[in-house]
């Protein structure tokens, strides 16, 4: 069984990227799963149920074991499920065969050491390669563009699927219900390679290593290391200054 969180994962890889040493400071802290985590763990279960059963292909329902299903997720991942089979739909009247994969592991490792992350629905065509993210959170809105997460997803299909697939545009959808957001945006496959050799291997390599300058931004939120970590300390205190700090508005007579 393979280890379930890579120190340079997927979903993490926008915080690593804009702080590598947090990679290895938070495999230390450890995991702390909340409530929210777990309940989007069984609306994944219930999506891949759902979609699973779609496509004729054999799948235990999970409902009795779920712990958080109600009627809106129940909805929610009806939503996605219709969506996802939209697109399947679409991408047979352009290409004889395409390939769809869902929960996949997908091995981006060429570029981050030991980086994998697992897709919620990969859909391969000749010229289109298209990743699609199930987000079942309310709290943060989820945009696809730039999306670190949906690049390193990309990356590891393009590695597995490239060579059989004659890719050349990469399409990224977020779809996030309980937001009524869904968010797509596409890049070229050299637009790709080119990221991930600028920005996502140097970054890599940092992280990895342990090494590199620790940097606070908004990407500290989920960082399971801020609540021993100095430069988030700083962060958040620049920030209640400046909310502290009386605007134009207020200093004229
Ligand atoms: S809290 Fe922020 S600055 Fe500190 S390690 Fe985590 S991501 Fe980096």
């Amino acid at each position: 069984m393979p280890n379930k969180h890579a120190v340079l994962s997927a979903s993490s890889s926008h915080r690593w990227i804009s702080c590598p040493p947090s990679a290895r400071l938070c495999a230390a802290a450890g995991d702390r799963p909340s409530p929210y985590a777990q309940q989007g763990t069984d609306a994944h279960s219930l999506c891949e149920f759902k979609i699973l059963s779609a496509l004729g292909r054999a799948c235990a329902d999970p409902r009795e074991n779920l712990t958080f299903l109600d009627s809106e997720m129940e909805a929610c991942t009806d939503a996605y499920c219709s969506h996802v089979m939209e697109q399947y739909e679409d991408a047979k009247r352009r290409c004889p065969d395409p390939l769809i994969l869902i929960e996949q592991r997908l091995d981006f490792s060429r570029w981050a050491p030991s980086g994998f992350g697992t897709g919620d629905c990969i859909i391969v065509t000749d010229d289109v390669l298209q990743v699609i993210d199930f987000k079942y959170g309310l709290g943060v809105h989820v945009s696809a563009e730039d999306n670190p997460q949906m690049r390193c997803y990309a990356l590891g299909a393009l590695d597995a699927y490239g060579s059989i697939y004659d890719i050349s545009t990469i399409k990224m959808t977020i779809f996030q219900p309980r937001r009524d957001n869904i968010s797509t945006s596409g890049i070229s496959r050299d637009g790709l390679l080119s990221w991930a050799d600028a920005v996502l291997s140097p970054a890599a390599r940092l992280a990895y290593a342990g090494s590199g300058e620790l940097k606070a931004g908004e990407h500290c939120r989920f960082c399971s290391a801020k609540a021993s970590c100095r430069e988030y300390a700083g962060y958040t205190h620049e920030q209640a200054a400046r909310d502290f700090m009386p605007s134009d508005a207020d200093k004229r007579p």
